[in-house]
Formats: structure tokens, sequence, C-alpha cells
């Protein structure tokens, strides 16, 4: 699987030190292969032992998370559920009975462009691993009558869930590690940490602020330029993911084929470079990306308004590329255009 970073996030401690008269604060980051990306966690304190048990118990959330609802594991419990497809309901845990709720109640919200029953295309179009080879077209339809999030049955007492179809699959990519960022910055304010940042492959979710600055200082990462920015924003509360065409694609006949489909009609989308959202939490700000990549910029917008988000939307115009802020970000440097930018 190939997930390169999408986010590259630049800490600013320049206020961290004794003044104020406070005591000194030192930043603690440490970095994890998990979930089949990099998990950092930040984290600024007076006292680094503390800091880092503290970045520890995040980094076992996001585990714990990983182990629950990766399709890439054979004994994990979503693999399980998925197994169960077309035999009947299966008693699920809080995790991932809360996950799968939300997801539904996403897809509702999203008019059904955000759909965790996309896995058997998901398969098909070879996503799973790289991506490819291009489907038949009668294969995408065949499939089509097994997606569908409101054919998941949910039965709250006793937490069971159906996947009434024999071949459904349920599929957590744009959803789980929103989840995992929420449950690791959980996991750090239970310590009583009053300053990090949870970065998990780009999904970026933030506790307080870096001592002496107003905000953490999130650069977001160029969609076609390796190690390129494309701008930077100012992070003080909730959470920001980003969907890209760049993650996970491959190119048949000239024509680039991401790995973010519409489930309507079971193909790639198309014509869409990235979208980075902010939301009140990781699973709101990962879901809705992965939604807003869907639906495109009207449709989208619509939607983000409706859920009190903020995206940066980057689409392909001729040879280049255009980004369109919505009015809440607050961009520091970048060369962006339109009118939600600075000057
Ligand atoms: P993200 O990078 O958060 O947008 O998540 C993309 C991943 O979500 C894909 O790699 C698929 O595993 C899954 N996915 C693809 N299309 C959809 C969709 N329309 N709704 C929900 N999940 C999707
Ligand atoms: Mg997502």
């Amino acid at each position: 699987m190939r997930s390169g970073p999408v986010l590259v996030v630049l800490l600013l401690f320049l206020g961290m030190g004794t003044r104020g008269g406070t005591r000194p604060q030192t930043a603690v980051t440490r970095a994890w292969a998990v979930m089949g990306t990099l998990l950092e966690v930040t984290v600024v304190g007076p006292d680094s032992a503390s800091s880092e048990a503290a970045a520890r118990a995040a980094y076992r959330e996001v585990v714990l998370v990983d182990s629950l609802m990766s399709l890439y594991r054979p004994e994990s419990e979503l693999t399980r559920l998925n197994a169960r497809a077309g035999w009947g309901p299966m008693a699920v845990s809080q995790p991932l009975w809360s996950v799968i709720s939300a997801a539904l109640d996403w897809g509702r919200r999203s008019g059904g462009a955000f759909d965790i029953t996309v896995g058997p295309l998901v398969r098909l179009w070879g996503f799973l691993d790289g991506g490819g080879p291009l489907p038949d077209s009668s294969e995408v339809e065949a499939l089509l009558p097994l997606v569908g999030s409101e054919r998941v049955e949910l039965e709250a007492e006793g937490r069971r869930v159906c996947l009434p179809g024999s071949g459904m699959i349920i599929d957590l990519g744009g959803i789980a590690k929103g989840y995992a960022v929420d449950r690791a910055v959980g996991a750090l304010q239970a310590r009583g940490v009053r300053a990090g940042l949870i970065n998990l492959g780009g999904n970026i979710g933030v506790v307080g602020v870096p001592p002496g600055e107003g905000a953490w200082s999130v650069g977001i990462t160029h969609p076609r330029e390796e190690a390129g920015l494309l701008g930077t924003v100012r992070l003080t509360r909730g959470a920001i993911a980003t969907s890209g065409d760049y993650e996970r694609f491959f190119v048949a006949d000239g024509v680039r084929y991401s790995h973010i489909l519409d489930p309507r009609t079971g193909w790639p989308v198309s014509e869409r470079v990235s979208v980075t959202v902010w939301a009140p939490t990781g699973l709101a700000a990962d879901a809705l990306s992965t939604a807003l990549f869907v639906l495109g910029g009207e449709e989208g917008e619509a939607l983000l308004r409706e859920e009190g988000g903020e995206a940066v939307w980057v689409w392909s115009v001729g040879e280049g590329l255009e980004a369109v802020a919505s009015d809440g970000w607050e961009w520091i440097t970048g060369p962006c255009v339109n009118q939600g930018c600075p000057p």
C-alpha cells in the first residue's frame, strides 16, 4: 500500500522556555509506523518522562484502532465481521460499533457520497494494494448491488452489526484514522497534557496550543510537488484531514484513477486533486474530506456549511493547480488563489 505523507507539520516553539515565569517546557516528539502510515505524537510539557509516557499512550490507542478496524489484518474484528456477510449479525466491540454507526450517519448526511460499503469496489479496483488493473465496466456494475450503507443493519441492543448480502465488505479507510486521532488526543488529555499534536498520516488533531504561541502551524503538502508546501494553516482546536488523488492511484491509458470511489457509479472520482477539511473532531474531518472529494465544489460547500467545517480545495486548471479556501481558514503562507487566501 502506498500512503505518502499528506501534511507536513511545522512546529514553532519560539515561545517555549521561561517566559512569564512559568516552568521550562520541552517538546517530545515520537514517531511510529502504524495503520499503514506514520504516526507522529508531539507533547509539550515540563517533564519529558511524563510527556513520553503520554505519547506512548496515544500510540497505544492508534494500535488498538488498527487491530480492530484494519482490512489488512486477517484477525481484525472488521475482517471477521466482513467474513460474516450473508451469515447473520455479529456482536462487535464498542469502538467498532461507534465508528460504524458514525460512518452510516455520515453516509446519510452526505447523501450517500460517503459510503463504507464500497469495500467490494475498492478490492475490484485493486486499491487494497497499489491500484489497478482497470476493471471491465460490467465487473463494476455487477458489484453495485453489494454497495449501499442503508443495507447495513444495526441492533443497538447487543451492539450487533449485520451485513445481509454475501460479498458485502465494510471499508473504514475513509474514517478510521480520524477516529484514531480522536482517541489519541483523548489519551493525551487524560494524562493532563496541556499542549500536544497528533499527526497520523496527515490526519491531525491538537490539544491546546504550544506555550507562547497562538496556534500550531501546520503545512499542507503540495499535491504535485514532492516536499513542496501548498500553504500553512494555524490550528488552535479541532482536527484536519486531507483526501487526495495522489495518495493511492494508478494510470491506465493516460487516465489517472485514484482510490476514492463514487459509490453511485462504482468508478473512481476524477477531476479532483485534493481537499483538506477542518472539523471539530478527527472523525468528522476524515469523513468530510472523503465525502467532499466525492461531492465536489457546490454540493461539498453546502455540506461543509451545514456541518460547520472549513476546507481548502485544490483543483487542476489547465496545466496548473488552483487552491480555494473557505473563509475560515487562516493562511499564513503559500501560493494560493482566490478570495479565501491572503493578498
Ligand atoms: P480518505 O483518504 O480518508 O479520503 O479515505 C480514502 C479511503 O476510503 C479509500 O482508500 C477507501 O478505502 C475508502 N473509500 C473510497 N471511497 C469511499 C467513499 N466514497 N466513501 C467512504 N470510503 C471510501
Ligand atoms: Mg477520509
